[in-house]
């Protein structure tokens, strides 16, 4: 059967490609307002594409931002259920200049198609439609139930999908969740993600003068926020890489040793790839542990900005009033990312140096996950990739956050697969995205075979 579906797909293949192209070709960056309507359009561009297809229950809900999509498929309540998720939104285009062909006029070019949202996440849905439509026009059903959530509003932190999901456990109950929306270690080596970073992001403001001063008139004397601030952040992350707010080591668990031993022996030499990527020749961080523990397992805290003062052409000798930091935390899955911002709140307290006034405020977090590879539909998806890849997939663990696999895990309670076919070159939020067509129907062939797996 499976090959009556691979032969369905090899068929199909350029028709595929070319509804990708369309769907691409809608401008759907959810960030930017005025481009709202086209927002819109990719929503019902994805309601037409099921109902096409021959879902008959297919729904464009409404939220306080963009809309989901939402549809199910029912054949035999004995068999399990399958939450599929992705996204039909984008992340914006600048610098448009950088790009080689326009990022919504799609393109083929060596093997792959380049356009805005080609991996992240358009084509990775539009492969996951390609299979289920594989077994509903081979076979006239799926094997098992599905259930269809796409979102509109990923690229933008939206609320609409929390919102929805956390309203609606009893539309969205599942056996199980399938989120396409992640890469693959590379075109030759398949992986399946093992576990997702929470994060805290923060924002900390020092005060010190009631309104700025001249350092000529002040200095010497004079409080400085800036200085402050630095000698702040210094404490909370020295040199060696350590941050200092104990009670996150008291929270985290110890990793499993089989893991944090394939992290430090890293037989992929996933290592020397990272340093590439960044254009750096060293690492920093925690000396006590490997690279790979430090980026998939251990805490994080990074500063992403500091505002204040004169930052302008030429000189202006002014003491700053004010300073502010942007901060973030990635955070094993085990940690609640509110607990962790009141220990931070702690530390930012202790730390500061006497004479200032300091503020932390809890801009957004969210938790991580960690997934069992034991898990059977953990295991079916392995197995399909096996199938389809001849080799064994890899488990990985992914430092950004997917917000709705940490509700799949929290609200619906349900083991989340993410198996995504990006590459790690894909350039995903960035100039030139791009997904290589041989990613795209090889994903197609994982997720039918996987479908066909997963029936009891
Ligand atoms: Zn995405």
């Amino acid at each position: 059967m499976a090959g009556t579906l691979n032969q369905y797909l090899d068929d199909n293949q350029e028709r595929f490609v070319e509804q990708l192209k369309q769907w691409l070709a809608i401008p759907s960056i959810s960030t930017l307002v005025e481009n709202a309507e086209d927002v819109y359009e990719a929503a019902e561009w994805a309601r037409n594409k099921l109902v096409f297809m021959g879902f008959t229950e297919v729904r464009t809900i409404p939220t306080n931002g963009h809309p989901l999509v939402y549809s199910e498929w029912r054949t035999d309540p004995k068999q399990p259920t399958l939450l599929i998720y992705g996204h039909y939104d984008v992340q914006p285009v600048d610098p448009v200049y950088e790009w080689e062909s326009p990022p919504f006029e799609p393109e083929v070019r060596d093997g792959n198609l380049y356009a805005r949202g080609a991996s992240d996440d358009k084509g990775q849905v539009m492969l996951v439609l390609a299979a289920l439509e594989a077994w509903l026009k081979v076979e006239g059903d799926l094997p098992v139930n599905v259930k269809i959530l796409l979102e509109g509003e990923e690229e933008a932190g939206g609320s609409g999908v929390e919102r929805f999901v956390t309203r609606n456990p009893g539309l969205l109950k599942a056996d199980a969740a399938l989120i396409c929306d992640t890469s693959m270690f590379s075109a030759e080596q398949p992986s399946i993600i093992n576990g997702l970073r929470g994060i805290l992001y923060t924002e900390i403001e020092v005060t010190g003068p009631e309104r700025d001063l001249h350092s000529g008139s002040y200095g010497g004397i004079a409080p400085n926020p800036i200085h402050a601030l630095c000698v702040l952040i210094s404490k909370l992350k020295g040199e060696d890489g350590v941050i200092n707010i104990p009670e996150l080591e008291e929270h985290i668990q110890e990793p499993d040793s089989e893991e944090r031993a394939f992290l430090k022996n890293d037989p992929l030499n996933v290592e020397a790839s990272l340093l590439t990527e960044m254009g750096v020749k060293q690492f920093v961080g925690e000396e006590a542990y490997s690279p790979l523990e430090r980026l998939g397992l251990r805490p994080t805290l990074e500063v992403h900005g500091i505002r204040g003062g004169f930052v302008g052409d030429g000189a202006k000798t002014v003491i700053p009033s004010k300073a502010l930091a942007k901060v973030s935390l990635r955070l094993p899955s085990e940690l609640d990312p509110n607990e962790v911002f009141v220990w931070l709140d702690k530390a930012v307290k202790e730390h500061m140096p006497a004479g200032y006034n300091v503020k932390a405020v809890n801009l957004h977090g969210g938790r991580g996950i960690s997934v069992d590879p034991e898990n059977r539909y953990v295991r079916a998806a392995a197995a399909s990739l096996k199938t389809v890849y001849g080799r064994e997939p890899v488990f990985m663990r992914e430092g950004g956050s997917i917000p709705i696999a940490a509700l799949c895990n929290s609200v619906l309670k349900v083991p989340v697969v993410l198996m995504g076919f990006a590459l790690p070159d894909d350039n995903i939020h960035a100039p030139n995205e791009k997904f290589s067509l041989e990613q795209f129907k090889s994903g197609m062939k994982v997720v039918a075979e996987f479908l066909g797996r997963i029936k009891l």
